[in-house]
């Protein structure tokens, strides 16, 4: 029995490796990676942040850390800045990622970080082996030739987590105090609003079509959804703001939740199409082929069949980046379960979103959209 279980645990480890390295050739050539711990764990917080200061202080030269601002609990909201000539504002075409809107949507942010560490390790030329539960060599190759030129000719911007309290607490909302709905209790009546609720896009209209946009629920200062006592009430959505404000060379903006698998993009709103639902798409699709999510406007299925015709989500960050900033935006709902906690289910995400981001860093030079802003 011992014989066997010993051979069954190597025909296991062989399999593995198979998997691994074809898993790794399709992206990276020839090299072995191998998965060890189970289950993988997440970064926290402090863990992360460790981890960006290391990385930021070895590779001064293209990535740069800076605070956006604090949160109500006294976090740093963290931008990760990654180009060449990194402390130079060069004007090149921009990227805005972002993860943890939501604070229990974990991969939003674990892919980020792990993005981060890839890129920049990679274009030092640096063997990347300290993929927290995952060890990989990374060799030259197609993926880092473009990781090298998105780095030389554009700047990428990172917020990797939005809302690090909501992280720490293990929930949706941030963690700062609601006096009521409105703002005019005498006491704390609950914590906590929906930043993806919070940004100033029609931010009103709910008022005009309160069924249409579920204004009961989302206006109770206890609901998962509440959007907050106005707009761009919150620490968090004000920093993203006032960052986004300084820096009109950002074209494209990927926010990232979990989970579906699927690439929504506006209106969220309504369901009629913007002035862009062909660069939308011409964009969408090309993401689509790299991490084979269906892309999808707001609201399930079809536009078709979005019902009412107005009605929807309002407040979004995607809706206000690209209605009031012209940016092409899109919700990159990643993973089939909030947060899987399968390496090699962890590596598969954050590796196609390695691509995804490329992409759309190298796409940024050439998008000008036509919305009225
Ligand atoms: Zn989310």
């Amino acid at each position: 029995m011992r014989y066997l279980h010993s051979l069954s645990n190597s025909l296991l480890v062989i399999t593995i490796v198979l998997i691994a390295s074809v898993f790794g050739s399709f992206h990276m050539g020839v090299h072995a990676v191998t998965f060890l711990d189970e289950p993988y764990e997440y970064h926290s917080y402090d863990s992360m942040t460790r981890l960006l200061k290391n990385i930021s202080m070895d590779h001064a030269d293209i990535m740069s850390l800076t605070t956006l601002g604090m949160t109500y609990e006294g976090r740093d909201i963290w931008l990760v800045k990654i180009s060449k000539n990194v402390t130079v504002h060069e004007q090149e075409p921009a990227v805005l990622l972002m993860g943890a809107h939501h604070g229990n949507e974990l991969p939003s942010y674990e892919s980020l970080i792990f993005f981060i560490e890839y890129v920049v390790k990679s274009y030092a030329n640096h063997t990347v082996d300290t993929f927290h539960d995952i060890k990989g060599a990374f060799d030259e190759d197609a993926l880092r030739q473009r990781i090298i030129s998105v780095i030389d000719a554009r700047e990428i911007y990172i917020i990797p987590m939005v809302n690090p309290d909501g992280v720490e607490y293990g929930w949706r909302k941030n963690r700062a105090p609601n006096y009521g709905s409105f703002g005019n209790a005498d006491s704390i009546t609950s914590y906590g609003v929906d930043l993806n609720r919070n940004y100033d896009f029609n931010w009103y209209l709910p008022f005009l079509l309160p069924l249409s946009y579920m204004l009961p629920f989302i206006i109770r200062d206890s609901s998962w959804n509440y959007r907050g006592e106005h707009p761009f009430s919150e620490n968090e959505t004000k920093a993203v703001r006032d960052f986004v404000l300084d820096h009109p060379n950002i074209k494209i903006s990927l926010s990232y939740h979990t989970y579906s698998e699927v690439i929504l993009y506006p209106w969220m709103h309504t369901s009629l199409p913007t002035p862009d639902e062909e660069l939308y798409i011409s964009v969408g699709e090309n993401i689509s082929l790299l991490n084979g999510y269906d892309l999808r406007t707001h609201g399930w299925g079809n536009r078709d069949y979005l019902f009412p015709r107005f009605g929807g989500t309002i407040g979004t960050s995607e809706n206000w980046l690209y209605g009031s900033q012209g940016i092409l935006s899109f919700t990159m709902e990643l993973c089939k379960t909030r947060a899987p906690t399968d390496p090699a289910v962890v590596l598969d995400y954050c590796m196609k979103h390695v691509d995804v981001n490329l992409y759309v860093a190298l796409r940024s030079a050439d998008i000008e959209t036509r919305v009225v802003v």
